[in-house]
């Protein structure tokens, strides 16, 4: 399988090649040339595999020849060794509807799907070229905490990763400083998310730096994550189905930066039968807006109890809109300029119709999630946290069978949950004792430089 890039300034490149380039060297995001079709006989025999089976049955056409089966069926069972649930995310009926849980990793969310593959796949392909990566990157929280868990104690790798001082919740903060491996580099700045973010544009623009140190960058859009991610819709829908091509499925997904439901997305466009992906945000709603008018704008990030999705740019979005624009490259380019120069970008009123019958939307605002977690959690003993919740409400109504994406265990949220039903939930083991382990955190001032200067310090000299 070959990859090219959503804004068709990359020459056709490999597997390996697309992983280890993360964004694409035109700016845009790297997709598979074509999408493997699959047909009704292998969907009816993938209902029966186990979650590794199926992880191995579903990449093999995506990576081709560029991992050989053995080796990659030896990344998958590693990846899913540090989950806590045999099943790694298993389907549990709440009420009428089920409830993929996605949050039996190490860090208890789903983004450990993708993470805990994607620092093995890493190590993988840095020990066949004999090549280092130095992972810089800026937190508010919940992605820091699973790249972090997703590299640890991996040659080649080294991880930096920028966090607020005081700024991230507790437990978040915890689950970064408490992972001792000496390839793990937590950096408290005082200053912001944005102060953060800010120096780790400030480097990476720094190419001199960026090359000499061979910096490289986790987030949402590698193309790896996307991948890990249309294994568990897959899984879903043999568990719920029992694999009759018949019975389509509902996919409710609390959205932020798109990635989750855009493998949902890939997922159904190789004949998985989805009914409905619904797209679920919270009050920062501009794919809502944009599903409802066709205009894509940026707004200011509202704060919510839901933290992981607030967000202004969804950064995955720029897939979805080169599938809606049947592959015009071009165009994906002139609507991404127009957004880096007035913050918006418009499409055709025909596409936008396309647009929302493909990817209904709801926006579900703090009293409506509030009260979805107290009456499941009344009702039927079952506790959402508050990023599952906004799905759950986006899913009311909604006939046939519906699935539910968990993306959080609902001990990372203890506060929402507390405001929902009077008490905290329950530690689960992985949190239970986390504030009594050693720690290790560097604190510094927001400034590029110190930072600089200490990922000098902390790596070996340059030959
Ligand atoms: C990251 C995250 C989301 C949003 O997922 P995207 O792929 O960014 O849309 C939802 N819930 C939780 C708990 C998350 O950590």
């Amino acid at each position: 399988m070959r990859y090219i890039s959503t804004r068709g300034g990359v020459q056709p490149i490999g597997f390996a090649e697309a992983v280890m380039m993360g964004l694409a060297t035109d700016g845009g995001l790297l997709l598979p040339e074509h999408l493997p079709t699959i047909d009704a006989k292998t969907w009816q025999h993938w209902a029966g595999l186990s979650f590794q089976e199926l992880a191995l049955a579903v990449m093999t056409p995506f990576i081709g020849d560029a991992i050989p089966t053995a080796d990659l069926k030896s990344l998958i069972d590693r990846s899913c060794r540090t989950f806590s649930h045999p099943e790694i995310t298993p389907v549990v009926p709440v009420d009428t509807r089920h409830v993929l849980e996605l949050f039996h990793g190490p860090t208890l969310a789903f983004k450990d799907v993708a993470l805990q593959f994607l620092g093995n796949l890493f190590a993988y392909l840095l020990d066949r070229s004999g090549g280092r990566l130095n992972i810089l990157g800026a937190t508010s929280g919940d992605t820091g905490s699973a790249a972090i868990h997703g590299v640890r104690g991996k040659e080649r790798i080294h991880i930096f990763m920028i966090h607020p001082h005081g700024r991230v919740s507790p437990t978040q903060e915890r689950q970064m400083t408490t992972v001792l491996d000496a390839n793990v580099h937590n950096i408290a700045v005082q200053g912001t998310f944005d102060d953060g973010q800010h120096i780790v544009k400030t480097l990476f623009n720094d190419l001199e730096f960026k090359n000499a140190y061979q910096l490289g960058a986790v987030n949402s859009i590698n193309w790896a994550r996307i991948l890990a991610q249309i294994v568990y819709y897959v899984y879903a829908w043999g568990r719920v189905s029992g694999g009759n091509l018949n019975h389509a499925v509902t996919f409710s997904v609390p959205t932020g930066n798109f990635g989750d439901i855009f493998a949902g997305y890939v997922a159904r466009r190789m004949g998985l039968p989805i009914k409905r992906l619904l797209l679920a945000t919270n009050r920062n709603d501009i794919l809502t807006r944009f599903m409802a008018t066709g205009v894509y704008q940026t707004g200011r990030v509202a704060p919510t109890i839901s933290p992981s999705m607030d967000i202004q740019v969804s950064s995955n979005f720029e897939r979805y809109l080169y599938y809606l624009f049947q592959g015009d490259a071009e165009r994906v380019r002139a609507c991404m300029e127009d957004l880096a120069h007035s913050g918006r970008f418009q499409v055709t009123a025909a596409e936008q119709a396309t647009a929302a019958a493909e990817l209904p939307a709801v926006a579900v605002d703090e009293a409506a999630t509030l009260e979805q977690i107290r009456s499941t959690y009344t009702r039927h003993n079952y506790l959402l946290d508050p990023h599952t919740a906004v799905g759950f409400r986006a899913a009311q109504g909604k006939s046939g069978t519906v699935v539910c994406l968990a993306t959080a265990h609902p001990a990372k949220f203890a506060a929402a949950v507390q405001q929902a039903i009077g008490h905290e939930p329950d530690l689960p083991p992985a949190l239970a004792g986390l504030a009594e382990l050693p720690s290790r955190c560097a604190v510094m001032p927001a400034d590029a430089g110190a930072v600089r200067r200490f990922i000098e310090e902390s790596l070996p000299p340059l030959s």
